[in-house]
C-alpha cells in the first residue's frame, strides 16, 4: 500500500519542530493522494486548509491505483493549472513512505479528508500505523463540506465515461481533461 510503502532515502527529523529560539517553525502540511482527477471536493478541502498552514504540497501518490484514467504527468498538470493562482501551495509527486517523504519535506501535517462514515475506518487505520512509524507528524483530518461530500473521484469517471455532466463536480480544468479522455461519447452525446 502506497501510504506505507518507501524505495527511497531515510532522512530524520532533527528536532521536533520548535526552533532553538522557541517560536514554532514554518507549519507545513502535505495533502497526499491518487487525485485521479481532482475534484471540487478536493479543492473545497484545499481552500479551507490553506488558512491553516504557512505551506500546503498537494502530493501525487506515484504507486497508487493499478489502472489510473490520467497519468501522473497529466495528473500533475491539471494540479498546476487549477491552483497556479494559490501562493502557498506546491504540488509535486512522491512514491513510496508518506511519512518518510513528509519528514523530507520538512512537513509536520497529513492532511486527509472524511467525507462518510465509509472513509473513517481506512483512514484510522492509515492514520494510525503513521503514527507509529513517524510519531512526529500528525494526521489531519478535515470532514468534506456538506455540498461536496457526495464527490468522489471514482463517481466522476463513472459519470464522465458515460457522458453525463461533471462541470459542477470538478474544475473547468478537469472538465476538459474528461472530455477529452472520453472524447468519442461526448461526440456521440453532442455534448
Ligand atoms: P486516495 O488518497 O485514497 O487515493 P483521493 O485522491 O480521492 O483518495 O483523495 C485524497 C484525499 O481527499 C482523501 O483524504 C479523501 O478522503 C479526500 N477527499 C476525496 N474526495 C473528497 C471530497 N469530496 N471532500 C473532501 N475530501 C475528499
Amino acid at each position: 500500500m502506497w501510504r506505507l510503502r518507501y524505495n527511497g532515502r531515510l532522512r530524520q527529523l532533527t528536532h521536533d519542530g520548535e526552533s532553538l529560539a522557541g517560536r514554532p517553525e514554518t507549519l507545513i502540511a502535505v495533502y497526499p493522494g491518487s487525485f485521479d482527477p481532482f475534484t471540487n471536493g478536493h479543492l473545497d478541502l484545499i481552500e479551507r486548509s490553506r488558512r491553516l498552514f504557512d505551506k500546503l504540497i498537494v502530493a501525487v501518490v506515484r504507486d497508487g491505483p493499478k489502472q489510473p484514467l490520467f497519468s501522473v504527468a497529466e495528473r500533475l498538470e491539471m494540479l498546476r493549472e487549477v491552483l497556479r493562482d494559490y501562493p502557498n501551495i506546491e504540488i509535486e509527486a512522491f512514491e513510496g513512505l508518506l511519512v518518510e517523504y513528509a519528514a523530507r519535506r520538512g512537513a509536520r501535517v497529513i492532511l486527509r479528508g472524511i467525507r462518510a462514515v465509509s472513509d473513517y475506518e481506512y483512514e484510522l487505520q492509515m492514520a494510525l500505523m503513521n503514527r507509529r512509524l513517524r510519531p512526529e507528524i500528525e494526521t489531519v483530518f478535515l470532514l468534506a463540506s456538506e455540498s461536496y461530500s457526495f464527490i468522489s473521484s471514482r463517481l466522476v469517471k463513472e459519470v464522465a465515461s458515460l457522458g453525463g455532466d461533471v462541470s459542477q463536480l470538478v474544475p473547468p480544468v478537469v472538465e476538459r481533461y474528461l472530455r477529452q479522455k472520453f472524447a468519442s461519447v461526448w461526440t456521440t452525446k453532442g455534448g
